[in-house]
């Protein structure tokens, strides 16, 4: 299972996708005290780490 990061901050967001999770189109706002920006969950098919 991986964590999802916010990519302006770096907050982990409380979310965890397991390692075949395919996602786009979704959009979630961070939860960071100083951030709060909406950002898009991509995770691509062939993005297997
Ligand atoms: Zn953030």
């Amino acid at each position: 299972m991986q964590k999802i990061k916010c990519p302006y901050c770096g907050y982990v967001m409380p979310l965890t996708r397991t390692k075949s999770a395919v996602c786009r189109g979704l959009f979630i706002k961070c939860k960071g005290r100083r951030c709060g920006r909406i950002f898009e969950i991509k995770i691509p098919e062939r993005e297997i780490k």
